[in-house]
């Protein structure tokens, strides 16, 4: 099911090459009648360069079935996670309980830091945090050259809807992205990870459906205020001196126009915060694994 509820015509590889290499024991099941999995073993065989694979890991339940299909494709490959100072701790646990040798990077500026830079909060107009954070920003270039691998998928939003199983990143045309699982439902992966018995963030379990930055502004003012209440130690540094607070007190001092009107405290910023940076609720949440 194509994300915006049209149907998608599944397209196959192109080319058969590597789907007759993939042993029937690593297959698995079948999904919606089409051998998803050795398609995409296929796919990572037939992308990865001589120097291997940048598997881009979140430690979602795309990424872990993306790097077991790597490992299960035999490429020579490297596994990162970017740290964005505002993961979940269970996330993180998660990840260096169950895949230590995923290299873990840290960003050059915290979260915190990052929100009195900008003298804002991040929100869904204003996405500045994903470039510095998530995207490695400021730490070097790691990616630059590569083919990064990631566990997008069509199903995950409009806007992942509409790119590509292979393509090139528009912001920074030295790197090329390979997302071998695209066109897998969520049932898929979920069939996948029972199927191959991979462990996951223990979050799913507590009935996340989708695991990213605590309050991370693009999970909506609806899964902002389930974050607040499950990490209210996170939520106020959020909104204390660390950054709302903080970027309050510096733009009087710099004497920065209140451009909403609606700065003028740190409750005030962190009521608009809250609300999305609007007055409504967005009744359609951007999604991310
Ligand atoms: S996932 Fe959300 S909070 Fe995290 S860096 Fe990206 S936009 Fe910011």
């Amino acid at each position: 099911m194509q994300a915006g509820g049209g149907e998608r015509a599944y397209i196959p590889l192109n080319s058969a090459k590597g789907a007759t290499l993939v042993s029937p024991e690593i297959i698995g099941p079948l999904f919606d009648g089409n051998d998803k999995v050795a398609i995409a073993i296929a796919r990572i065989r037939q992308f990865t360069p001589p120097e291997g694979l940048y598997v881009a890991f979140s430690g979602g339940k795309d990424s872990v079935v993306l790097l077991d299909l790597v490992r299960k494709a035999g490429v020579k490959h490297d596994v990162h996670y970017n740290l964005t100072t505002v993961d979940p701790p269970e996330l993180v646990h998660f990840i260096r309980k169950e895949y230590p040798d995923v290299q873990v990077h840290r960003p050059a500026m915290t979260m915190w830091q990052l929100i009195v830079k900008k003298n804002m909060p991040p929100t869904r107009m204003m996405r500045f945090c994903c470039e510095y954070l998530k995207e490695g920003r400021g730490t070097g270039n790691r990616e630059s050259g590569r083919i990064i691998a990631t566990g997008i998928r069509w199903a995950e939003s409009v806007r992942r809807g509409k790119r590509r199983m292979v393509e090139n990143c528009k912001n920074h045309p030295d790197k090329n992205f390979l997302h071998p699982i695209i066109d897998w439902t969520t049932d898929d992966v979920w069939n996948y990870i029972r199927t191959n018995n991979l462990p996951v963030c223990s979050l799913y379990a507590e009935g996340w459906k989708r695991i990213g930055c605590v309050m991370c502004p693009m999970a909506g003012p609806t899964g902002m205020a389930r974050d607040m209440e499950r990490w209210p130690k996170i939520a106020a540094a959020y909104k204390y001196k660390r950054a709302i607070g903080r970027c309050v007190e510096e733009r009087k001092q710099r004497g920065i126009a209140d451009v909403s009107r609606e700065w003028g405290t740190e409750d005030d910023m962190w009521d608009w915060w809250l609300r999305g940076g609007s007055k409504e609720e967005d009744p359609n949440p951007w999604l991310f694994e």
